[in-house]
């Protein structure tokens, strides 16, 4: 992304920690992919099992671990790629109201991979009221989108996502398919963004997007918001409310009841 990308090595990435949420299509290259960047700390949060439809964009997993949980499916193959001292840990959970702040609290810098809305809109709410910087990723069909926002920071998730998705928008990569190689490209892109932060050249506030029909990639500036529940000046977000990520089902595919800018 910049011809004056600092060498990871030259970093502290020994001293860092990274809490990847969702160990998918997103999660399982950009987990690789910091592990063997040398992060000192990686910890997976995710409570699937491994399906055999997982296993095209999923690459920590093999046949053989279909049904078996996925963080110690993921976690075994990452330890192969481990150095010694590099530490690999499982957050049994899914990121939720009640442990969110607390769970990304513990680390340098959180990878957000999950694969429904209101995960989504959970990671970046606990991260900016803990002041963690966050790297967002989403890949459906053949377009990916992948992005950090800064501790705190703006613009942030919702400065992007004004109105919470419904139908058609809001379906998740396992729902509307997506191909293989577009959400591994996301995962190493968001794997690509974290090191840029955690070695101090943060790419903060720029949309990186991938059309896989087209082969084309674009950089697009996010404009903050100043109506921003979250990081505007009238922001109305403090706490996390548990009802505000909860999903209702509709006729139209899933949406999310969230927060109104
Ligand atoms: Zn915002």
């Amino acid at each position: 992304m910049s011809t004056s990308k600092p060498d990871p090595a030259a970093g502290d990435l020994a001293g860092k920690s990274v809490l990847v949420v969702g160990a998918g299509g997103l999660g399982c290259p950009a987990a690789l992919a910091l592990v063997e960047a040398g992060v000192g700390r990686v910890a997976l949060a995710d409570d699937d099992r491994v399906e055999l439809t997982n296993l095209h964009r999923q690459v920590l997993y093999g046949e053989s671990d279909v049904g078996r949980d996925k963080l110690d499916a993921a976690l075994e193959t990452l330890a192969h790629f481990a150095a010694p001292g590099q530490k690999l840990e499982a957050v049994r959970t899914r990121l939720l109201p009640e442990n969110a702040r607390a769970l990304v609290r513990g680390f340098d810098l959180v990878l957000e991979g999950a694969d429904n809305f209101a995960t989504k809109f959970l990671a970046a709410d606990a991260c900016h009221l803990e002041a963690r910087p966050l790297v967002h990723g989403a890949a459906v069909r053949l377009r990916a989108t992948v992005w950090s926002v800064a501790p705190g920071g703006c613009p942030c998730y919702r400065c992007l996502f004004e109105d919470l998705p419904a139908g058609e928008a809001a379906l998740t990569c396992a729902e509307a398919g997506v191909l293989g190689p577009v959400v591994g490209l996301a995962g190493a892109l968001m794997a690509d963004l974290a090191l840029d932060v955690l070695t101090g050249s943060p790419r903060y506030g720029t949309l990186f997007t991938y059309d896989g029909l087209k082969d084309r990639f674009r950089a697009v500036p996010v404009e903050a918001r100043p109506s921003c529940p979250l990081c505007g000046p009238r922001a109305t977000i403090s706490e996390l409310d548990e009802l505000c990520y909860t999903a209702v089902p509709s006729d139209d595919g899933p949406t999310i009841r969230g927060v109104q800018p």
